[in-house]
């Protein structure tokens, strides 16, 4: 990996001269005046007039010109909100829905949550005086269930269309549906890309509203070889950037977010105990480590993560101005594609992959991979280099694979993603016919059928594939049909306390513990001691408790190698899951019976089963796909027989994560439209291979 000489003859570039000064002209500019300068902005009046003009319209422009945070407010200062009726505006991702809410409310001067603001899955920051309201697009599928004809707003924005992530596949067939019946709600569809055409025949002929946009030219450079290790060439070439270039010129890496295997990175992390980290994570570390090697003999370099969970306090940093002599390199998933603008990038580094679940219909096994790019996203990428002044964009592939195995455009979620959860949803907003259901692009009809299979398997749809009860209380949770279910059987087995506390555990998505390089034995040691002999859910359920016991003290967290902030969150979806209880009428009880909590969690997640085989590995129960328990879980050293799983995830291997032994018969008693007796037969007869842990039952 060399990109030297291009490096080389870019640094005695005359533009990037001119460049310096717009940037830092631009950091004096007040807030208003900087609206001004976006490209939206003259088109201001054509768009209003538009809007009045037409129900529905279709909006294409350049990432950055302004869509996300002008539109609304034009619409807004222009009276669209009569009768406190609101404008609301769709992302398919909460740290855009976040970041730009917050921005919008400075613009317009007011506190985030008054005017402005914004809703995402177990967090609304939004009161009655909201009239600007950004929300994720799940958040507005499921505000469908409690308003299905949008009454509350005037005006739509569908954002990020080009995006076409599931719940905004199915958004788009909601939205012109309801738009029929009422006519005084308007709808923009707006999207960076060129598929305006196809939105617009979709809402039948919608005239289409371009905003040009300004873009600066941006060289593009490719490898000429493949690289075999995309992080260490990130790495190079970001210091190969930081020591030959002019400052200022941020730097914004496309990275996967995804957990990848270690030894990747053997080259810059002596760590190696560790199996798997945060892509992201661990290219940070790389580079820390690196400018501390150089000491004062470099510039100093600000290494920001961006990432869909992100926490708030820091989304900020990514947005304040590179202080002078520094540079800021960003490393982002890529919400920083389309979703998030931020100024000041001159070089983009595109390793050309990123993180997509992916569901296989056959195995009903699900989980995230890290695929290639298409050539859309990485054109897009290329794109943020040149937003305010010429830029540079590294592809970390060859230029032959860029022509060759890059596909035109991404496939849309919905044709590639577990149906389930969307299933349930619009059968509870009473659509039954979903083969007919108005899709863009209609999702294979065998992952309908799954979906409806697992939907009746879990009790939510009786044979005939209508909503039952338990659907409808389903339903009423913003989580997965199996987390739904797990919260519900809680009430059976009275234990719905304990129940919620491990659901919320799970959602926050977040490392729990945490391992300071310097300190590793006291964490591990801190961390063996929260260690259930049951496994993880109820390790989860210990930490949480022992947390609540010292009244939810962060010192108690730091000195427990536990992160607070994880906490703080999975205390906020628990009151938020609490009051769902209360909605679908649920008492909640506290039990100590670790028996009846497990069998929740079989209730609910009795897909993810898996034996222990006469060969010492696992399968999973119905499709006999090999899995391997996390080395981050507490069974890891074990070997029950029988266990349950939350999800899988594929560095190395496809590992399981958070895991319980359980014992054959729950199975049966949570899924017997599902298992069959012999499948759940108990080889105890069968040799065991040497050294073997106990079962769940010896354990009771
Ligand atoms: P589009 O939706 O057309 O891609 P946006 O409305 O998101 O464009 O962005 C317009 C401008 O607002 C960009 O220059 C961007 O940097 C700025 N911006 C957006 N969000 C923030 C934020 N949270 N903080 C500071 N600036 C922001
Ligand atoms: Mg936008």
């Amino acid at each position: 990996i060399d990109f030297i000489q291009a490096l080389q003859m870019a640094g005695t570039n005359q533009d990037d001269q001119e460049q310096q000064v717009s940037l830092s002209e631009k950091r004096k500019m007040t807030i208003q005046e900087t609206r001004r300068t976006l490209p939206v902005y003259a088109f201001r009046e054509d768009f209003i007039k538009a809007v009045h003009e037409h129900q529905v319209l279709i909006i294409e422009g350049e990432t950055g010109s302004g869509k996300t945070t002008q539109l609304p407010q034009y619409l807004y200062e222009a009276g669209f909100c009569k009768d406190m009726k609101r404008i609301g505006c769709t992302q398919p991702r909460r740290v855009a829905a976040m970041s730009v809410a917050a921005r919008v409310s400075e613009e317009a001067g007011c506190k985030l949550g008054s005017t402005v603001g914004y809703s995402i899955r177990f967090e609304d920051c939004t009161s009655e005086k909201t009239l600007i309201k950004y929300m994720t697009d799940g958040m507005l599928l499921r505000e469908f269930l409690n308003e299905p004809d949008l009454a509350s707003y005037s005006v739509m924005m569908i954002d990020e269309a080009h995006e076409r992530t599931l719940h905004t596949d199915v958004l788009f067939g909601l939205v012109k549906d309801i738009a029929r019946f009422r006519p005084d709600l308007k709808l923009l569809i707006s999207s960076a890309t060129l598929d305006a055409e196809k939105f617009s025949t979709f809402f039948d002929d919608a005239p289409i509203f371009r905003i040009p946009g300004r873009r600066f030219p941006v060289d593009i450079y490719y490898t000429q070889a493949p690289e075999a290790d995309y992080l260490d060439a990130t790495i190079v070439t970001i210091m190969q950037i930081h020591l030959t270039q002019p400052m200022p010129g941020d730097i914004l890496v496309f990275l996967t977010g995804k957990f990848f295997s270690r030894v990747l990175l053997s080259k810059f992390i002596n760590d190696q105990k560790r199996e798997s980290q945060e892509e992201i994570e661990s290219v940070m570390e790389a580079l820390i480590e690196k400018t501390k090697m150089l000491g004062k003999k470099i510039k100093e370099l600000i290494v920001l993560p961006i990432y869909a969970n992100l926490p708030s306090d820091l989304q900020a940093k990514i947005f304040e101005p590179t202080p002078p002599n520094a540079r800021k390199v960003i490393l982002a998933t890529n919400i920083a594609e389309t979703s998030v603008t931020i100024d000041g990038i001159v070089y983009v580094i595109d390793p050309g992959f990123s993180k997509q679940n992916s569901f296989d219909a056959r195995s009903g096994v699900e989980h995230l991979h890290v695929v290639t790019i298409s050539k859309a996203a990485a054109n897009q990428r290329a794109g943020r280099a040149g937003r305010t002044g010429p830029g540079k964009c590294f592809r970390l592939y060859t230029a032959w694979a860029y022509k060759h195995e890059l596909e035109d455009q991404p496939i849309p979620e919905i044709q590639r993603t577990n149906l389930g959860n969307v299933v349930l949803m619009l059968k509870s907003l009473g659509i039954h016919d979903l083969v007919h259901f108005d899709f863009l692009d209609p999702p294979p009809q065998e992952t309908l059928v799954i979906a409806l299979e697992q939907l009746y398997a879990l009790g939510a749809l009786n044979h005939r594939g209508e909503l039952t009860k338990l659907g409808r209380r389903m339903a009423e949770f913003p989580c997965d049909p199996c987390m739904s279910k797990m919260i519900i059987a809680s009430e059976k087995y009275e234990c719905s306390e304990e129940i919620v506390t491990i659901a919320s555990m799970l959602s926050v998505n977040a490392a729990v513990f945490y391992r300071p390089k310097a300190m590793i034995i006291h964490a591990d040691s801190a961390r063996k001691g929260f260690w259930s002999q049951y496994g993880d859910h109820l390790t989860l359920l210990n930490v949480y408790n022992k947390w609540k016991e010292t009244n939810y003290s962060q010192q108690w967290c730091m000195e427990n190698f536990v992160q607070h902030r994880t906490m703080r969150r999975a205390y906020d979806v628990r009151e938020q899951l609490v009051g769902l209880l209360e909605r679908v009428e649920i008492e909640p009880k506290s039990s100590n019976n670790h028996i009846n909590i497990l069998k929740c969690v079989v209730s609910g997640y009795f897909y993810n089963c898996a034996k222990l085989d006469s060969g010492g590995h696992y399968k999973t129960v119905k499709h006999k796909h090999t899995v391997h328990i996390h080395p981050n879980s507490s069974l890891f050293e074990e070997t029950p027989r029988w266990l349950c799983y939350f999800e899988l995830v594929f560095t190395s291997k496809e590992f399981m994560r958070e895991i319980s032994t359980i014992e054959s018969q729950w199975l049966l008693e949570a899924a017997p439209h599902y298992y069959k007796g012999k499948e759940l037969e108990d080889s105890t007869n069968k040799k065991m291979p040497k050294g073997r842990g106990k079962s769940a039952k010896e354990l009771q």
